[in-house]
């Protein structure tokens, strides 16, 4: 490896190290079941983190379902009949290629070894000896019903949108949808990863936002670029153009089925990678799922009568990966003119886990101060602090993102104003207390 390699290398991993540790000092993310010392590649969001996602899909539903008229939500069970997951194609080939080193015993993914730790069993050398690779099927397993003999074997899904083309049929008939038109659904997802790594970005339980857009045949190559676009636009006003790259797959890269797919890809400080899949998945899926369960999922056209089973175009959008993205994004270290150095973290009012703090300048004001949170909590997510110094209150806010501080003074007792500090520019401006719901809603709740 070069200097400049190594030294990169050392920063991306500074920059994650500070990330995770911002992440479990403040109540973000941190190891699911640390009490027993966690469990590889399963996290939990605190209070902080649950909000951030939970803006985060709120607006994923909003942009990609609630602001249209064609495409509808649904929210499936997590265990679909075990055969949905013969005519996907899952049990056959969702694996990936795995070898294991006969001295130290680890086991990686033969397509990740680069980044493999070396070997510290062998003497004389750090290379591991490594075993053939064979394919490792990522679906986990469960068993259901309560006799060992009857129980049935079936899988924790390993994408949310099996379900969607399960339900396809009910859907569209039971909202009047024409095509074309598309199916939405947020939630869980699992995959056994030979490799958890990077934090959140590759875990075996995450969540997943995916749209199935139903289309005609003809229409493949439009919908595939407005959907695209659509998706891009989402993310660029989330981080900026420069942090994004849209990333076409060669041919190679596709599945046998698939005519086209592009990967939004995000600036991680651990490289270039997929937040986003975009997917001309053609008509396998409801070809598939009509072959395995005998049900005719095909449409007739009213007008033409044409009878066609629709192609699919897929936006599926890692949940959990955007929002470390979001998370990676936005944290900055800032020097400042006193030569301080502030710890800011940049997110988007709209998916700020808190809008506002309120802060009073002294505890002698905490009833009036109180009120104006009460006031506030109706319509947003507000914190309140009424401990240490202003600066230091200031601080804490920033550490979590909060894009504004309101500070109930002396003055506002006779002014009926308060101050209102912005959380990137840190400049202040008096605001009066009859407008302030008004003013913050304007700037926390801006559409996208
Ligand atoms: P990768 O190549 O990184 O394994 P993928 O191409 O298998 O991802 P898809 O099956 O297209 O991913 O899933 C869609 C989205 O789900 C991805 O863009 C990603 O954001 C998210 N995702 C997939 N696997 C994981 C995982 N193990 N942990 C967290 N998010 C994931």
């Amino acid at each position: 490896m070069s200097d400049a390699a190594a030294s990169d290398r050392q920063a991306a991993k500074a920059k994650m190290d500070e990330l995770v540790s911002l992440c479990a000092r403040r109540g973000f993310i941190f190891q699911s079941s640390e009490i027993y010392g966690g469990i590889n590649g399963f996290w939990d969001y605190g209070p902080l983190g649950v909000e951030l996602k939970n803006n985060l899909k709120a607006l994923w539903w909003q942009k990609v379902v609630r602001e249209r008229d064609d495409v509808v939500g649904i929210d499936s069970s997590i265990i679909a009949h075990p055969r949905t997951w013969e005519a996907s194609g899952h049990v056959e080939h969702f694996t990936d290629p795995m070898v294991d080193c006969r001295a130290c015993k680890k086991r990686f993914r033969a397509d990740q070894l680069d980044d493999a730790p070396a070997c510290s069993s062998r003497e004389g050398t750090s290379e591991h000896d490594f075993t053939e690779a064979r394919n490792f099927n990522l679906m986990l397993k469960t068993s259901i019903g309560a006799s060992q003999d009857a129980a049935m074997e079936a899988y924790l899904r390993a994408e949310t949108c099996q379900a969607i083309f399960n339900d396809f049929k009910r859907v569209r008939e039971s909202s009047r949808q024409k095509i074309p038109f598309g199916i939405a659904q947020i939630g869980k997802a699992f995959r056994n990863e030979i490799n958890p790594r990077n934090f959140t970005f590759r875990s075996r339980e995450f969540e997943q936002a995916e749209l199935e857009f139903f289309i005609h045949p003809s229409e493949r190559e439009k919908w595939f670029e407005s959907w695209l676009a659509e998706r891009l636009a989402f993310h660029t006003a989330l981080f900026g153009k420069d942090a994004l790259r849209v990333r076409p797959h060669a041919k190679n890269e596709l599945a046998h089925y698939a005519k086209q797919a592009s990967d939004i890809e995000f600036l991680f400080p651990f490289g270039w990678q997929e937040i986003e899949g975009v997917h001309d998945r053609g008509d396998w899926d409801l070809s598939r799922h009509t072959q395995y369960s005998g049900k005719d999922l095909s449409i007739t056209d009213e007008e033409t009568k044409e009878k066609y089973t629709p192609m699919v175009i897929e936006t599926s959008v890692g949940v959990d990966r955007t929002t470390l993205a979001l998370l990676a994004n936005g944290l900055v270290q800032e020097k400042l003119d006193d030569g301080e150095t502030r710890t800011v973290l940049r997110l988007h009012p709209l998916v700020a886990p808190i809008k506002v703090a309120v802060l009073p300048l002294s505890k002698q004001l905490n009833e009036k101060a109180e009120k104006i949170a009460e006031d506030l909590r109706r319509v947003m997510n507000v914190a309140y602090d009424d401990s240490g110094n202003i600066g230091r209150r200031y601080r804490r806010q920033d550490e979590i993102g909060t894009p504004f501080c309101v500070t109930y003074d002396f003055e506002s007792e006779t002014d009926r104003q308060v101050t209102i500090r912005d959380r990137d520019t840190m400049k202040q401006e008096r605001v009066a207390l009859d407008g302030l719901v008004a003013y913050l809603r304007d700037r926390v709740e801006a559409p996208l």
